[in-house]
């Protein structure tokens, strides 16, 4: 490929001697499961998210999983959220026993669209999950607003937005509590699956430390029936020494989000990625609009240009919600958004010789179409 979606490669290069002396020091130790480099960096992102409690789990999904289940949701409770979001956003919503109720998108910022809110909710609700979408945080305020008039939790799904902010705040610390994911790919990504829970709030942040060890808190003793959903030290060590250099790479990749945003503002069919005033934009995905999208991907694929699409499907069209009865036209927004958006090579060591490749090919899309 000339240029890849991701160059995790390329990171590595940068940083090798760090990583692998955090590893061989793990090995060294042969301390596996939790210990001193476990919380370390909970400690580390507790401070960088700017909360009392950091809890290291097993991946994103069991974040929210066992944030969910803290929350203690009954058989037939309601949870909404977006419909435009990976996946594990509604399965965790479905594995913790309650009903996702999807809501559709702003246009602009691809996120939950809190004029939309206030009509899905019931006597049923109990919470509501916002992700922040691509890098670039929900209008938490609006969400935030509603949720404490009828007396609902807020769960940020901050898997794609670690480093960005609203309104001066950190992303993960505008709700009751936020779900971090450190896949390999996320701006902060583990040598492995991982993931972490952050909260203030003292009795969810006890709840989910016994539910991601078997309920337990005193060998052999269980207080409530929980899982294992521990996050491995190698990890940790990797992860350590990754966040020091997150800032940095986050700003790289807004760095980078200019430079196509602007050759795209004299491309008159392409619509660039918008950043909210609110907003401080990671850019864990940059994402545009532009007409016959299919066919950008496959000349884009066949020039050896990376690109995805997220996502393809909105959740409320997923064969395994059908049913809830939703039909496509119940959310327009994502389903209009889920046929034009192209997402296009943005990690922090790509080129700008490599974006004007990528740029090229975008023109020419556009000259045949
Ligand atoms: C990646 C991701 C998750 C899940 O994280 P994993 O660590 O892969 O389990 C959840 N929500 C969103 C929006 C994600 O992008």
């Amino acid at each position: 490929m000339t240029v890849p979606m991701i160059d995790l490669q390329a990171q590595y290069r940068q940083i090798k001697p760090e990583i692998d002396a955090a590893v061989a020091e793990v090995l060294a130790s042969q301390v596996f499961i939790g210990g001193p480099n476990v919380e370390a960096l909970e400690e580390a992102i507790a401070v960088y998210a700017g909360v009392k409690h950091a809890i290291a789990v097993a991946s994103g999904t069991d974040a929210l999983l066992l944030l969910l289940k803290a929350i203690g949701l009954q058989p037939g409770d309601e949870v909404i959220t977006t419909t435009f979001s990976f996946f594990a956003t509604a399965g965790a919503i479905a594995n913790a026993g309650a009903t996702p109720v999807f809501v559709d998108v702003d246009s602009a910022t691809y996120n939950i669209d809190p004029a939309l809110i206030e009509a899905r909710i019931t006597p049923k609700t109990r919470a509501i999950v916002p992700v922040h979408l691509f890098g670039q945080c929900a209008d938490m305020d609006a969400v935030m607003e509603i949720a404490a008039r009828h007396g609902l939790y807020v769960i940020e799904d901050n898997a794609q937005a670690l480093g960005a902010t609203y309104k001066g705040r950190a992303a993960g610390a505008l709700g009751h509590a936020a779900a971090i994911s450190f896949y390999p790919t996320k701006n902060l990504g583990g040598a492995g699956d991982g993931g972490m829970i952050v909260t203030r709030d003292n009795d969810l942040a006890a709840h989910v430390r016994l539910l991601r060890a078997h309920g337990s808190d005193a060998a052999y003793v269980h207080r409530i029936v929980g899982t294992n959903s521990r996050l491995d030290a190698l990890q940790a060590a990797v992860l350590r020494v990754k966040l020091e250099h997150l800032d940095t790479w986050n700003e790289r990749r807004r760095a980078n989000a200019d430079y196509y945003s602007a050759a795209f503002g004299s491309m008159a069919r392409v619509v660039p990625p918008t950043e909210h005033d609110a907003n401080h934009h990671v850019y864990h995905q940059y994402v545009i609009r532009l007409p016959r999208r299919d066919q950008a991907v496959e000349l884009l694929r066949g020039k050896g240009i990376g690109c995805a699409v997220f996502y393809p499907l909105p959740l409320h069209s997923q064969a395994c919600f059908a049913h809830l009865g939703y039909t496509a036209s119940d959310c327009p927004q994502a389903t209009r958004a889920s046929r034009e958006v192209l997402a296009l090579p943005i990690y922090p060591e790509l080129t700008r010789e490599q974006q004007d490749q990528v740029l090229a090919v975008v023109h020419e899309h556009l000259a045949g179409a």
